[in-house]
């Protein structure tokens, strides 16, 4: 059983080796363009001044910055930036699978739509951002 899959609840994987997770192979990193990890768990992420905003002007349109030739670069507030550090959840796209990975954190849904209203009140509370994979 690979690392990924020891995380998941026991009715879902088949054991497999590492190389062969089909979990681990649908994750994709946009740094190093490559399959098997996230860009959270990155080995070599890139400087979070190069993928988050810095700067207030970077906020407003480039249309808008050069139309009325603004040129200042006033940072963005501490509690901004402290937001933006904002971890992820990497979850496979299936109620069923998300159903038992509540119930697993001790959350029960009655019906199919209460699943991901569940879901995303468990983000929040713990202040992170979903992220959806198929198989
Ligand atoms: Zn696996
Ligand atoms: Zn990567």
């Amino acid at each position: 059983m690979c690392d990924l899959c020891r995380t998941l609840p026991q009715e879902f994987p088949r054991p497999h080796p590492p190389h062969k997770c089909r979990l681990a192979n649908a994750l994709y990193c946009s740094s190093c363009a490559s399959y098997g990890h996230i860009l959270a768990d990155c080995p070599a992420p890139p400087p979070k001044s190069s993928t988050m905003p810095q700067y207030v002007e970077q906020l407003v349109p480039p249309s808008l910055i050069k139309a009325l030739n603004i040129t200042t670069k006033t940072p963005l507030p501490e509690s901004l930036l402290a937001e933006q550090e904002q971890s992820i959840t990497t979850l496979l796209n299936s109620d069923e699978f998300i159903r038992t990975w509540l119930k697993n954190r001790g959350i029960a849904c009655k019906s199919k739509a209460e699943i991901r209203e569940k879901l995303a009140e468990w983000a929040k509370d713990n202040h992170t951002r979903i992220q959806f994979v198929s198989k």
